[in-house]
């Protein structure tokens, strides 16, 4: 019952920033732009015309011919656009997505070359129809380079690298863990640790707000109301940033300890029903970080277990029973057993065992699990 994969074929994805010259600037945002039109104009085809992806791939070597714009760009670009569409439509077969839409001006912000189309050398990619581009490459790729996606962060460029037949990496140590999210912005382990609130989230929210209320003031249209989108467009892509990197190194410490991480399930939405600006990022951050935990934790044959999460703060994790306590009590004390605990991580503890639970009662034979419900019910 175990739904740990074998290890196939690694596949990783390494970014790293741009740095193109001014020109180079220019080339790429052209790109950006007649890829968006494509995209678009092929949307329209579809839906016009019903053809399929193979007929449209065709039509744009045709096409291709006459037209200066496309012909300026590498003919695997174009044909990966052709592709982004055809798998928008199949996520929209498949129930997974919303029926594929045009994208506006400055929505369409990456385009990916094959293999053929880009060469890693030093501190220089060379990206065909676009020249020698500034990369700062700061860890060394193992395995073949498959794909490279140039993407437009708002002022920013990246490419990001995909790298197949990545050697093994260490399985996870033999760790068991419960990991609590609490509200008050900390994450506690059922051994004790507590990760403290990022320090980044106080100060960065202070700075959304201000500018939120800044460019509420500011005339519709106007030059300085532009300039000021843009400023917090920023802002927001370093909260981003320091809440992936954060979930990164906790999700990478948890992965390579313990082979099970039990989480809570469901205990983020409800919290976050205030619709602030600091609980929208928390709930993104415990979301990431649990995501990054899984996938981590998979890639080293461990796993991560969601258990319900009703009744994890009140129980004494040490003798089972229900201790009321409101959200003000940081201290989970209990009168039978005498537990004296950091509320949180007594949680956590709750949550590490019924995890534990879950994955025992998964291994047992079927025969055994069915007779378990049978009996409750
Ligand atoms: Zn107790």
């Amino acid at each position: 019952m175990s739904n740990v994969k074998e290890a196939s074929v690694k596949r990783l994805v390494y970014k790293f920033r741009l740095y193109p010259t001014p020109t180079q600037e220019i080339t790429l945002n052209n790109t950006l732009e007649t890829c968006r039109r494509l995209y678009n104009s092929m949307l329209a085809h579809r839906i016009e015309s019903q053809i399929g992806f193979y007929e449209q791939k065709r039509t744009l070597t045709a096409v291709r011919k006459e037209n200066k714009f496309l012909k300026a760009i590498q003919s695997h670009v174009l044909q990966d656009v052709v592709l982004r569409l055809d798998k928008a439509f199949g996520a929209f077969f498949a129930g997974v997505s919303q029926y594929p839409h045009f994208k506006r001006r400055g929505r369409y912000n990456s385009f990916t070359f094959d293999y053929t189309g880009f060469r890693l050398s030093g501190n220089r990619v060379r990206l065909s129809m676009v020249g020698a581009v500034k990369i700062v490459v700061h860890r060394s790729l193992l395995g073949r380079l498959k794909r490279l996606t140039v993407i437009k962060d708002i002022d920013q460029w990246f490419a990001a690298i995909l790298v197949v037949g990545e050697p093994e990496i260490e399985p996870s140590a033999e760790g068991k863990v419960g990991v609590d999210v609490g509200v008050s912005n900390v994450v506690a382990l059922s051994d004790g640790t507590i990760v403290k609130n990022p320090r980044f989230l106080d100060s960065s929210i202070e700075r959304i707000k201000t500018l939120q209320l800044r460019l509420a003031r500011k005339k519709t249209g106007s030059r300085n109301r532009e300039k000021m989108k843009f400023s917090l467009a920023k802002a927001w892509r370093k909260v981003r940033r320091q809440r992936d990197d954060f979930a990164h190194k906790l999700s990478h410490q948890l992965a390579e300890k313990n082979n099970i991480i039990a989480f809570e399930n469901l205990r983020i939405q409800n919290i976050v029903k205030k619709h602030s600006i600091a609980s929208a990022i928390m709930d993104a951050s415990w979301g990431k970080l649990r995501l990054l935990t899984a996938y981590k934790a998979e890639r080293r044959g461990g796993r991560v277990i969601l258990v319900n999460p009703s009744g994890t703060s009140q129980k004494c994790s040490e003798c089972g029973k229900t201790v009321q306590k409101d959200l003000s009590v940081r201290v989970h004390s209990c009168p039978d057993c005498g537990l004296v605990l950091d509320r949180d991580v007594n949680a956590a503890r709750n949550v590490m065992q019924a995890g534990l639970e879950r994955a025992r009662v998964e291994a047992e034979p079927l025969l055994i699990q069915r007779r378990r419900i049978s009996k409750f019910g």
